[in-house]
């Protein structure tokens, strides 16, 4: 049996080698990047290094001869999903939620507001991230909207001191514009209340964890009865412990980060350098409704951190409401042979290891509706590509990458220094 799976990171990655380490099957991974890792390496901050060095792990994947690295290849473009079920047994979509959310409000297509989604994408080096250096050289106060681990990540990135980032892989230039940054103040800006909050608290307790910066929080948002908040979640009664005792410091210092809970933005006037909130409040069924007071929070700069959105693929049936792929199990609806796993299945939610367990259980079903065979037009995709005139990067081109990235961070007494344009990647990783 011979298995494409389409999206290099954790989901695709943990797919294949349950398919290859358990089945012993052959496995292509596509990815539309020159580089694999999806998330761990373009999502996960860069100062989270725990987390990032689940590559390690994950890059072991390939050194298994059934399993080929195909990146540069967009399904799609280069390559339909129809010449994928020309050429495998079966396929496994698994390319993610790469797509931000608006808050549908006035004034959000102001250049001095942007998506936490593109911001992450150009502190991590995506090859297709927009430059946000200006942005930040005229910015001292920032908002940014949303209560999860990527709103915690953004404002960490955006108050923490360059010098603390030059032990990570984070590019030059986003080191270099970092360093330069005039912001002075992130509001983090909920529309619920702090035991409303999907961060978690290891995250979260990182904000108090940074030198040279006070984090402010309102004694009179955390809930009296911190432990009937909290409704038997561990995660948010130890956020309140946290937030609690942060409600109880002195602001000393000039940086700092200000939580702003029961505010939702309601208009940006970035002109003036203003983001204007509504006052909310929650009844005891949970329901948010405004108090009708409005405020104005200071705002050079507004990151909207309000989830991912999946999209779409040519020739794949796409639920338009929840935005994935519809499935049953993983098993792509009213397709054979389809099947999907990770943030395209169940949407943008969980750690890492959710996206294991939910490729295992795809990649088992996917064996047991086998109906034995192999395709008998499975020709030579590679041949295909080259005919089509796609330059793929294969592992050991992703070796060539990772070596001059980590002889780029040695030339600067860093251990490694990311390569983000594309072309460049390219060139390295074809050995040109
Ligand atoms: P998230 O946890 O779903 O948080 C989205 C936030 O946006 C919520 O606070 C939500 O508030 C708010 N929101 C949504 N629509 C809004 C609107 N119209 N107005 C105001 N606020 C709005 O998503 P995420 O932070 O993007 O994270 C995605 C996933 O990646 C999560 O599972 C996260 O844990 C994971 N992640 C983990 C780490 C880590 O472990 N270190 C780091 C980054 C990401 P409501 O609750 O009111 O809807």
């Amino acid at each position: 049996m011979r298995v494409a799976v389409v999206g290099a990171g954790p989901s695709g990655i943990y797919a294949a080698e349950h398919l290859a380490s358990q089945y012993q099957v052959e496995v292509d991974v596509f990815d539309t990047l020159p580089v694999p890792f999806g998330l761990v390496r373009y999502g996960v901050a860069p100062d989270h290094f725990s987390i990032r060095s689940v590559r390690d792990k994950l890059a072991q994947t390939f050194e298994n001869p059934l399993v080929r690295f195909r990146g540069n290849v967009t399904i799609g473009r280069d390559l339909t999903a129809q010449d994928l079920h020309d050429h495998y047994d079966a396929v496994v979509y698994t390319y993610g939620a790469s797509l931000d959310r608006e808050l549908g409000i006035p004034g959000e297509d102001h250049p001095m507001s942007i998506a936490a989604t593109a911001f992450v994408r150009w502190y991590t080096g995506h090859p297709d991230a927009a430059d946000f250096g200006d942005q930040l050289s005229r910015a001292t106060e920032v908002c940014v909207v949303g209560l999860g681990n990527v709103a915690i990540d953004v404002t960490r990135i955006l108050i923490k001191p360059a010098s603390e980032l030059m032990q990570t892989d984070i590019p030059q230039h986003v080191l270099d514009s970092l360093a330069r940054s005039s912001v002075k103040k992130v509001h983090v800006v909920g529309r619920r209340g702090p035991a409303n909050a999907t961060f978690t608290t290891k995250e979260l307790k990182e904000l108090g964890e940074i030198p040279g910066v006070d984090v402010i929080v309102n004694a009179k948002d955390i809930p009296s009865d911190r432990e009937f908040a909290s409704g038997g979640s561990k995660i948010v009664a130890r956020n309140l412990d946290v937030m609690s005792e942060w409600a109880t410091r002195k602001v000393s210092n000039e940086k700092s980060i200000e939580f702003h809970f029961f505010s939702a933005p309601d208009a940006l006037d970035l002109d003036r350098g203003i983001l204007r909130v509504k006052e909310m409040e929650i009844d005891e069924n949970g329901r948010l409704s405004p108090t009708g007071s409005v405020n104005e929070l200071q705002s050079d700069l507004v990151v909207r951190s309000i989830g991912y959105r999946g999209e779409g693929l040519y020739g794949l049936p796409f639920d338009h409401v929840s935005n994935v792929i519809p499935n049953s199990e993983g098993s792509i609806t009213g397709l054979e042979s389809s099947y999907v796993a990770g943030w395209i299945k169940r949407g943008p939610s969980g750690i890492i290891g959710t996206n294991k367990k939910d490729a295992v259980s795809c990649v088992n079903l996917l064996v047991q509706e086998h109906k034995g065979g192999q395709k008998s037009s499975a020709g030579n995709i590679d041949q295909l590509l080259a005919d089509r005139g796609v330059r793929f990067i294969d592992f050991q081109g992703w070796n060539r990458i990772d070596a001059r990235e980590k002889e780029l961070g040695a030339s600067r007494g860093r251990e490694r220094t990311s390569i983000h344009e594309r072309e460049e990647l390219i060139r390295i990783g074809l050995g040109a």
